[in-house]
């Protein structure tokens, strides 16, 4: 067993504080992580608050994690110690059934998501996430991290960037498509910098009038700030796909209106209650889906893409002990685009 510090919620009316584990040892086909950077994703405040029910405490969240192999088992082929190796949102599933055999392991379900699943190593516990130390987790469910990335901004793409590359690649989103991308925050800032990259016309939609020049800078070919009726109204059946990523209660069927028909809005943010659809926008033959993070293959695939085409996260560098203030400013909608946690700043 390995001994590991990391920031723990106890009760979802609790802030995170320091909290001692450990980690199971090294098996044949683990590596073990030395941490260096983790994301701060909105779902660890929804699951650290329990707002999508059936949290399990404590708990340490986190699950945008990049860091340094550290050791290895002996069956271990993927890496060697002193490699850059990323963790995203699972680290194990059945490997056997339709969906894993299709490379899509999120959707099976046997699922071992990095944090508050229960830990098929530790019959009893539960799995903690990346606001800690270190992580051990088999090779087959970590990912390879280009030495040339920095990984600070990489560390988002973990979950930030594989949930809106999966949704946008599987949409064709490329030339000759309008997209649009619902808020600007961890997920949306990414996907506006994928749908750009991909070719597509890309338009933002923001409730945040000062996020408009970054909106462009980041990007966008237009932004909408969608309190604005007159310039909502004036995008009506345009688009060929909208990506959802809002953390909170909205009105989805503002964007409804906007598609062209067949066009699809896709959800990706999950707000803890359900939003009301009016059907005359699902009869006037709109698609109404969503989206959930990627399969190991495919994240693989977009951290590649990333290191070649140079597409990093914007981020805010914060040390583990700015956690709960973090947390109150995504509230607000005040991060550009993602916190990361150093956690050389976690010290025993
Ligand atoms: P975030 O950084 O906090 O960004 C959320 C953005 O939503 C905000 O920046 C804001 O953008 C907009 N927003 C917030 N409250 C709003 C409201 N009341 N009305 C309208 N817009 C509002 O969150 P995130 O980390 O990107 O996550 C977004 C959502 O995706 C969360 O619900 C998260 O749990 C979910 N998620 C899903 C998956 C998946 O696999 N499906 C993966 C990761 C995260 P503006 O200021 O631009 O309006
Ligand atoms: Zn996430
Ligand atoms: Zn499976």
């Amino acid at each position: 067993m390995i001994d590991t510090l990391g920031f723990a919620v106890r009760q979802p009316t609790d802030t995170l504080a320091p909290f001692r584990f450990q980690r199971r040892a090294v098996g044949a086909k683990d590596v073990r992580i030395e941490i260096l950077y983790c994301g701060v994703c909105h779902s660890d405040i929804h699951q650290a608050r329990n707002e999508w029910k059936g949290s399990n405490y404590p708990m340490v969240p986190g699950h945008e994690i990049i860091g340094k192999v550290t050791e290895i088992g002996p069956d271990v082929t993927k890496f060697k110690v002193g490699d850059m190796a990323g963790v995203g949102c699972l680290v194990d599933s059945c490997r056997s059934c339709l969906s894993c055999d299709e490379g899509l392991e999120q959707f099976c379900d046997c699922v071992v998501y990095t944090y508050n699943s229960p830990d098929t190593h530790r019959p009893g516990e539960f799995t903690y996430g990346g606001y800690s130390q270190r992580i051990v987790v088999d090779e087959a469910y970590t990912l390879k991290v280009s030495p040339k990335m920095n990984p600070a901004t990489a560390a988002p793409l973990l979950c930030a960037g594989i949930t809106t590359y999966s949704p946008l690649r599987r949409f064709k989103v490329g030339p000759g498509k309008t997209v649009g991308i619902v808020g600007l925050g961890g997920l949306g800032h990414m996907a506006v910098k994928f749908a750009r990259s991909f070719g597509a016309h890309v338009v933002l939609f923001t409730t945040s009038p000062n996020k408009v020049a970054d909106g462009l800078r980041l990007g966008a070919h237009e932004v909408v700030v969608s309190t604005d009726k007159e310039a909502m109204r004036a995008k009506a059946n345009s688009f060929d796909m909208i990506l959802d990523a809002v953390s909170a209660e909205h009105d989805a069927n503002a964007y409804l209106a906007l598609l062209k028909r067949d066009g699809a809005l896709v959800f990706v943010g999950l707000p803890a209650e359900p939003l009301p659809i009016k059907m005359r926008y699902m009869v006037s033959q709109r698609v109404l889906t969503g989206s959930n993070i990627g399969g190991i293959a495919e994240t693989q695939e977009m951290l590649d893409y990333c290191a070649e085409h140079n597409i990093e996260s914007d981020i805010e560098v914060i040390p583990m002990g700015k956690i709960n203030e973090a947390y109150e400013r995504m509230l607000k909608n005040n991060v550009k685009y993602r916190f990361v946690i150093d956690m050389a700043t976690l010290k025993d």
